[in-house]
């Protein structure tokens, strides 16, 4: 494999790109990514916090304790892995990680895979999706994500500009892809609209190293409170309305053993809605 290392966005050839490499270098050791060349874009990729702006290669631990970053993106990235990977793990390599499934990582030819089955709906399914699960069930595994979703944060990349939410997509039979990053395509920037308050509230396995079972951000701007949740769906998932919850199950799919992820959801929301005051 060719090793490159571009300065500048010009220079980008596409290949296997790679910035803290938590999660490059797994899926490459287990043979799940392959590719000709292996970019490094540290090089081309900002890093830092300036006002709103916030360079794609911050690590996690960069921004846990920055004052300028509101409470529910410091919150998530506090909650995250472990101190060694939030001190190499990027912002943007966070938000494009691919699914624990654990199916999908042993490489079963599942439908993320290429596939044409769902071994997670039939077989062992404990952490997935309560929405959105029809094709594929898994969870999404992004704290940071449900955080900027919330905040609703715009993604600045090497091609265009465009919301946060625009950047995943529920995959499908016509698009197995979990994210609309063209090849070749690098995020560069996030920006952060002003906010008034936000709250990050995640249930986890374990106190420390653990993807959220169910993550909640909230958080309010111009009177309104936005609420995205991570581990639910594919996807990071925006929730219409905390109201959404409170009247039923309905905006729920959950599969047999994920049934238990419902009220967990509902009970954070209501807490991360009190927390905002
Ligand atoms: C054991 C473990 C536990 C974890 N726990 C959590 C958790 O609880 N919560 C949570 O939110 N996360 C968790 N993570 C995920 C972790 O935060 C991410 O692996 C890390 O942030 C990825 O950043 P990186 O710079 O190392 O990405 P890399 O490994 O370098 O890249 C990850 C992906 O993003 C692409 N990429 C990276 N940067 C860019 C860019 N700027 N533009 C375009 N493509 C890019 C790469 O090609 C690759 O596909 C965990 C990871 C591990 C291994
Ligand atoms: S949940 Fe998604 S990734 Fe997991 S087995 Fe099903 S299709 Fe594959």
């Amino acid at each position: 494999m060719e090793l490159l290392r571009p300065s500048n966005v010009d220079q980008l050839d596409e290949g296997v790109y790679i910035h803290g490499g938590t999660e490059v270098v797994p899926l490459l050791r287990d043979g799940i990514l392959s590719g000709e060349r292996l970019v490094d874009i540290r090089g081309l990729v900002p890093r830092g916090v300036r006002d709103a702006t916030i360079g794609a290669g911050t690590t996690l631990a960069e921004l846990e304790v920055d004052p300028q970053i509101p409470a529910a993106l410091r919150e998530a990235c506090r909650l995250a892995a472990s101190p060694q990977l939030r001190n190499m793990g990027s912002i943007g390599g966070n938000l494009l990680q691919a699914t624990r499934c654990w199916y999908w990582r042993l490489k079963y030819p599942c439908r993320l895979h290429g596939g044409d089955t769902c071994f997670a709906r039939e077989g062992e399914h404990r952490e997935h999706a309560i929405v959105a699960n029809d094709f594929c069930a898994s969870a999404h595994p992004s704290d940071v994500a449900a955080a900027l979703l919330a905040l609703d944060a715009r993604v600045r990349t090497s091609q265009r500009e465009l919301p946060l939410a625009e950047l995943y997509h529920v995959p499908d039979e016509a698009d197995r892809n979990v994210t609309r990053l063209a090849a070749g395509e690098v995020i560069l920037e996030l920006e952060l609209p002003p906010v008034e308050a936000s709250v990050y509230l995640k249930a986890m396995d374990r106190k420390k190293w653990s993807f959220p079972q169910v993550g909640v951000a909230a958080a309010r701007a111009g009177g309104e409170t936005r609420i995205a949740l991570a581990g639910v769906a594919p996807v990071p998932w925006l929730l219409e309305s905390a109201d959404a919850l409170a009247s039923g199950d309905e905006w729920a799919t959950p599969l047999p053993r994920t049934e238990w992820k419902v009220p967990v959801a509902r009970a954070l929301v209501r807490r991360a809605v009190a927390a905002l005051g």
